[in-house]
């Protein structure tokens, strides 16, 4: 996730300055085919680009607020902008949920681009689960993770279609956005790559390596670099608590037996 944070502080909903107690997270998707942030956040930090039409969010007669937008910088590569404090209550349903859910806007393009869809599909269920996180919530409990039209036919929203007249078409399904949030959540062994699996295993060795070699073993080990059969690693870090493999071992055979 690239999450960056810009407060819609003249947002009348902000102004308003009334907090809530987080129980579940609301998906919408803005409706209008416009990817750009900047048609909602700003002023321009510089990355964002300039809103040349001054009708971002952050100013009062808007009407509705979230707490966080998913689209594109002005270079191209998306992002996700916090613009409410997590807790404070949101104008982005016209119903009960404001009073319990966190709700960020995805901004559509014209709904066709995979390419698009995917990384913000991505962002969203990064934001999710960073969000479900620091919130100890489960996106699996019943009502926990909706969209707006979900919300609608829970009676807790107004009558809107998002997300589901878009993932759709791309093959997903709020279902499919719930197990995707639960399965990052929830380290599964078994989803890794073998290239994620190379890199845990590197992360291990890395924090293995600081630890220092036993008191029981001193005599061994200085015999073993004496004889120069250790080396260390580039830094002179003799590594005692990580295994040797099998290069190394033949390596270190090779040094002790000629
Ligand atoms: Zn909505």
């Amino acid at each position: 996730m690239n999450l960056h944070k810009l407060i819609l502080t003249e947002n009348d909903c902000y102004k308003r300055q009334k907090y809530i107690t987080p129980k579940g997270i609301m998906l919408h998707s803005t409706g209008a085919n416009n990817p750009n942030l900047k048609r909602y956040v700003g002023p321009d930090d510089g990355l964002l680009g300039e809103n040349r039409n001054n009708n971002h969010w952050n100013r009062s007669g808007v009407g509705a607020c979230v707490h966080a937008f998913i689209g594109k910088l002005a270079d191209g590569s998306i992002a996700t902008y916090q613009t409410l404090p997590w807790n404070m209550r949101g104008w982005h349903c016209g119903d009960d949920a404001n009073n319990t859910h966190i709700s960020f806007e995805i901004c559509e393009d014209n709904l066709t681009d995979e390419n698009y869809f995917n990384l913000v599909y991505q962002e969203a269920v990064e934001l999710t689960v960073y969000l479900c996180e620091m919130y100890n919530l489960d996106p699996l409990e019943d009502g926990v993770v909706i969209c707006h039209s979900e919300g609608y036919r829970r009676g807790i929203a107004s009558g809107h279609a998002d997300v589901e007249h878009w993932f759709p078409k791309f093959g997903k399904t709020m279902d499919d956005f719930r197990q995707d949030v639960k399965d990052e959540m929830e380290l599964n062994i078994d989803n890794l790559t073998d290239e994620q699996l190379v890199q845990l295993y590197s992360k291990m060795i890395t924090a293995l390596g600081k630890l220092d070699g036993s008191i029981y073993s001193k005599e061994d080990r200085d015999w073993a670099v004496d004889n120069g059969y250790f080396q260390g690693d580039e830094n002179g870090n003799l590594l005692w608590q990580v295994p040797l493999n099998r290069e190394q071992f033949a390596v270190v055979e090779h040094r002790i037996h000629g």
